[in-house]
């Protein structure tokens, strides 16, 4: 789906950075106005992106020379990989995100990345979803502030919500929202137009946090990569997920492997969705909470990916 990259204004004082084509590492983020006041929802994968994100913010919005508040959503790099970029802001995450930041240092992607073409088709796997991105000379800044469950923020008099809906994508996921604009980021609990990814999961706790968002009254949603969205997205990733299950169960009882499941299944309504390759890692989550294997580890995760994605 195609859609235009750069600052987009969602709301009063609201704006989403988009990053075409919102496929592997290509994440969107937030930024939140009042005054002199501002918010970061997110940096990018690494430094060049993450500094032309903040000099388009700063073209556009004069305050966001100054960051106050930079909340990472969750742990993956291309949404905190940028922090050290936002000097003087203060970092807020939830407890789970902030420890699980310090396990996948941005060194050992580099280092990954320079293996890979040794690595035969994990390798050209990896380089296809990585290879554009630039790890060297990142020195990740961790979040000072931490909460569990949710917590309320001021930016000048705006209010904003931290909701940790975690685990899912990841052990810590958190939502942003603006209730009186009625506005929310959503970190990579939604991708729009792609294939999520449980890489924590349960998969059961993602459908809830699906169920927690279609409660609130969201008009907008900026989500964690893919255009801009609404709540009839996260109602087709709810029903996604229980088709999953449904499937899940199918293939488990004729003793397929995750794997095999996910070449078996039809993907009809969601077939236009990109990275397919991800189905393999939701099946395996689903499989593991149905007490059947072991969830899929990232390497795993990566070379069964890496042979679904041959296979396209
Ligand atoms: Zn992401």
């Amino acid at each position: 789906m195609s859609y235009v990259k750069g600052l987009q204004e969602v709301g009063e004082g609201l704006y989403a950075y988009l990053q075409p084509d919102g496929s592997w590492g290509w994440s969107n983020a937030g930024l939140v106005v009042d005054g002199e006041r501002t918010l970061l929802v997110d940096t990018l994968y690494d430094l060049a992106l993450t500094r032309e994100m903040l000099s388009a913010m700063r073209r556009a919005v004069p305050a966001a020379k100054q960051i106050d508040t930079l909340v990472n959503t969750h742990a993956n790099g291309d949404h905190c990989y940028g922090n050290q970029l936002v000097e003087g802001a203060r970092i807020v995450a939830s407890e789970r995100t902030a420890a699980e930041m310090s396990e996948l240092p941005p060194a050992a992607m580099a280092a990954l990345v320079e293996q890979a073409p040794g690595m035969g088709e994990l390798g050209a796997f990896f380089l296809e979803c990585f290879g554009a991105f630039d790890f060297k000379g990142i020195e990740l800044a961790l979040p000072e502030q931490t909460f569990a469950g949710g917590l309320d923020l001021r930016v000048g008099d705006r209010e904003l919500r931290l909701i940790e809906v975690g685990p899912a994508h990841t052990r810590g996921d958190t939502l942003v929202h603006a209730p009186a604009e009625r506005v929310l980021f959503t970190g990579d609990i939604l991708f729009s137009h792609a294939h999520p990814i449980a890489w924590a999961g349960p998969v059961s706790n993602w459908i809830a946090a699906c169920d927690r968002i279609l409660a609130m009254d969201v008009e907008t949603i900026v989500p964690g990569h893919g255009p801009i969205a609404g709540p009839d997205a996260v109602r087709e990733l709810k029903a996604y997920f229980e088709y999953l299950y449904e499937q899940a169960r199918e293939r488990m009882a004729q003793g397929m492997t995750p794997l095999q499941a996910a070449r078996a299944i039809s993907l009809d309504r969601w077939a236009d969705w990109g990275e397919r390759e991800r189905l393999v890692v939701n099946i395996a989550n689903i499989y593991a909470e149905l007490g059947e294997t072991e969830p899929l580890n990232p390497l795993a995760a990566f070379q069964q990916m890496a042979e679904l994605a041959g296979a396209r």
